[in-house]
């Protein structure tokens, strides 16, 4: 009789056994405010004509693979310069896999290098794609280490370098000549990842720069814009490294479904930024509210989500637990985050909700 455990021990590679999945929280009940997702929904006179073009939605023949509607409304719409071109994934997630897979060489050891507490999917995929991942420490107020930055790319040599611009989970915009320094030192050898999921909200971008930089792509999401549920990124890049990533795309990796809603939600594009414009008031009081608070310090943010240090984690999380508010605690993800949490952006009431629980769980 075939053991399932001894199958699994002759199959499944070591490290994935060893590992774990993607913890996502059961949210049913909670205020959400662990995944920097947008609030607001579509109005709904936008709605009703959404469904209707969903109905229409040709659901019985395969994408068709051009992605042509899709890709022109991101080239109009989002400032991609005259010459670049654009890539699809299912989210940005897959474009990380997809950079990952493309440069994963055999021939000699590859290497994957961000600046860290980083985005987790950097190292997951890189780890996934078989490639070595080297973390470099930011300064304790989340900046870049220029010049340790620059000694481990002259040590380790990276095919990629990932750049979250801001970042998360820190929040900050790194220092535009740190990053172009990087950029300049990986040369004809790596090519630098500007991950700009926050774009609605930082409102600055290295999109512009992409024709000085041949090794600079851009890679972006529309997933905190509002749309986290369609599940659509883009990478930005000189259409014959673009035509490299393509080889490793999974055919037809955007659904009809997305396709339609996409190019429906970039015609109405405005609607969006207006929501993004919101959330970004809303950020400003709601981090002068927390740093008037005794034992909070509050760290600069550029996207949908404030960092904030409050004197113990565990207490915060564990009350805004009990109060059904989801929070991230970000104390173990790395030293420089100690006693930090991550919370989203949302509406008036659920950051009123949140911030009466936060004070609360300040008192001892
Ligand atoms: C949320 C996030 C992404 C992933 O976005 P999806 O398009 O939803 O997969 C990528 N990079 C950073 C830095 C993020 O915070």
């Amino acid at each position: 009789m075939t053991s399932i455990d001894n199958l699994i021990a002759n199959t499944i590679r070591e490290d994935v056994r060893a590992g774990y999945s993607y913890n996502v929280p059961d949210s049913s009940g909670y205020i959400k405010l662990d995944a920097m997702e947008n609030p607001y929904q579509l109005p709904d006179t936008l709605r009703a004509e959404l469904a209707q073009r969903l109905a229409d939605a040709v659901l019985n023949r395969y994408p068709v693979p051009s992605y042509a509607g899709i890709k022109e409304r991101i080239r109009a719409k989002l400032g991609v310069p005259a010459g670049f071109d654009v890539i699809l994934g299912n989210g940005s997630d897959e474009i990380i896999s997809i950079l990952c897979t493309a440069t994963a060489r055999q021939d000699k050891r590859a290497v994957v290098l961000a600046p860290i507490p980083a985005f987790v999917m950097f190292q997951r995929s890189a780890q996934f794609a078989g490639m070595d991942f080297v973390g470099v420490p930011l300064k304790a107020d989340f900046s870049l280490d220029r010049a340790a930055m620059l000694a481990a790319i002259a040590e380790h040599k990276p095919a990629l370098v990932f750049l979250a611009y801001p970042n998360n989970p820190t929040g900050n915009l790194y220092d535009e000549a740190d990053m172009v320094a990087i950029i300049e030192a990986l040369g004809e050898n790596g090519i630098a990842v500007a991950d700009e999921a926050y774009h609605p909200f930082a409102r600055t971008s290295f999109m512009d720069k992409l024709p000085q930089y041949p090794n600079l792509v851009v890679m972006r999401t529309l997933s905190k814009l509002g749309l986290a549920g369609i599940r659509l990124g883009y990478l930005a890049a000189a259409p014959a490294l673009l035509e490299q990533f393509d080889k490793v795309r999974p055919p037809y990796n955007v659904n009809v479904l997305t396709q339609v809603a996409a190019e429906f939600a970039l015609d109405h594009v405005e609607v969006l930024d207006e929501q993004a414009a919101r959330l970004n008031e809303a950020r400003t009081e709601l981090a002068a509210a927390m740093a008037a608070l005794p034992g909070v310090t509050v760290f600069p943010s550029s996207a949908n989500f404030i960092t904030l240090r409050v004197p113990d984690a565990e207490k915060t999380c564990a009350k805004l637990f009990a109060e059904r508010v989801l929070i991230k605690n970000l104390s173990r993800m790395h030293e420089l985050l100690a006693n930090c949490i991550r919370v989203t952006v949302s509406t008036p009431e659920e950051n009123s909700v949140f911030l009466n629980a936060l004070k609360a769980s300040l008192q001892a």
